[in-house]
């Protein structure tokens, strides 16, 4: 039987007018909109694209977006001197530097500068540690989002295996964590794990971040597991494409066969980060502003 293909495109949308709703009530009592400044340097094509749908985002959100377009050839200090005018602005309520910088920048440096309160990225170390040991701060949007679609699939993942391939910091180790917070049995797969297809055979719960273009095969997966397919790859043209195609971590085709759930790629997970990134803005500007978002609200 073909497995559900979970509509991370509704679901997102779905969550983003809930935020706009929220955000509105909060202009209502701040007397202001919730601001999210999101800062670009350099050319990158794909920062571009995602600098502008967020720009966009931000705005049918009835938030402020606030962009700072900076050159590639920027010097670090300038970058940082930036991001402390942002967070004494009270009219910013989240700062998103948006990744990769140029080489000649420290990432980390200008991450650990963003005030914590302020990082809705969730990409500082306070915020890593908050999460580590279980105390709110700021998650990561991707993992986050993650997160959302697989409860509202599964509701409670209590005792269920869950294996997520990928450790990095933004995506597989938060996603591990968010996770055992839910009381799964997690494992978490990376570059140098032995016989990953018989690791992820015992999985109720796979997420793929690796981003090597559909290396999950249908046969690694336990039949009717539900299956979060973060990856974003670009495959080469073929003859009459003028861009190859999206395709995500897994064979989504014949996964689909064997998954009792699955995620498509794109119009999964994809969605979810932007909608995610608003929601925490939204819970930055109650915050910041001494209010109490209400419960339930998103
Ligand atoms: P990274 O490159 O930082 O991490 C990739 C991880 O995959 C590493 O931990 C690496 O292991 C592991 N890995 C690489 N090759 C293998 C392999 N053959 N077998 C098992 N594990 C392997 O990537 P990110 O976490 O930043 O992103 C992962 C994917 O998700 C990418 O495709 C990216 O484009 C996408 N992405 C999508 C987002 C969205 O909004 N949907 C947001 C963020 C990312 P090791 O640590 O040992 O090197």
């Amino acid at each position: 039987m073909a497995a559900e293909r979970i509509d991370g495109k509704a679901f997102a949308a779905r969550l983003r007018d809930r935020v706009g709703a929220q955000a509105t009530e909060f202009a209502r009592a701040a007397g202001r909109k919730p601001g999210l400044a999101v800062v670009l340097v350099g050319e990158d094509p794909a920062s571009q694209v995602y600098v502008r749908s967020k720009g966009k985002a931000t705005l049918e959100a009835q938030m402020n977006g606030f962009e700072h377009r900076l050159d590639a050839a920027v010097g670090q200090d300038e970058l940082l001197a930036l991001v402390e005018t942002l967070n004494g602005d009270p009219a910013v309520d989240g700062i998103l530097v948006q990744l990769p910088l140029p080489s000649h920048i420290d990432e980390q440096a200008v991450i650990a500068a963003i005030h914590p309160d302020k990082d809705v990225d969730g990409f500082h170390v306070i915020n890593a540690g908050r999460l580590a040991v279980g105390q709110p701060g700021f998650v990561p949007c991707t993992p986050l989002g993650c997160m959302m679609l697989l409860t509202d699939r599964l509701g409670d993942l209590s005792g269920l295996e869950a294996v997520v391939i990928g450790r990095s910091n933004i995506v597989g180790k938060p996603m591990a964590q968010l996770l055992l917070d839910a009381n799964a049995t997690v494992t978490i797969a990376h570059s140098r794990t032995k016989d990953l297809p018989d690791v992820v055979r015992r999985a109720d719960i796979v997420v793929a971040a690796v981003g090597r273009p559909e290396m999950v095969k249908a046969d690694w997966l336990k039949p009717g597991a539900t299956v979060v397919d973060v990856g974003i790859n670009r495959l080469p043209p073929v003859e009459g494409e003028s861009r190859g195609r999206l395709v995500g971590d897994v064979d989504y085709g014949a996964a689909s066969e064997v998954a009792g759930a699955i995620t498509p790629v794109p119009g999964g997970v994809g969605p979810m980060t932007i909608a995610v990134l608003l929601r925490n803005t939204l819970v930055a500007a109650y915050r910041n502003q001494g209010l109490e978002l209400p419960e339930g609200a998103l």
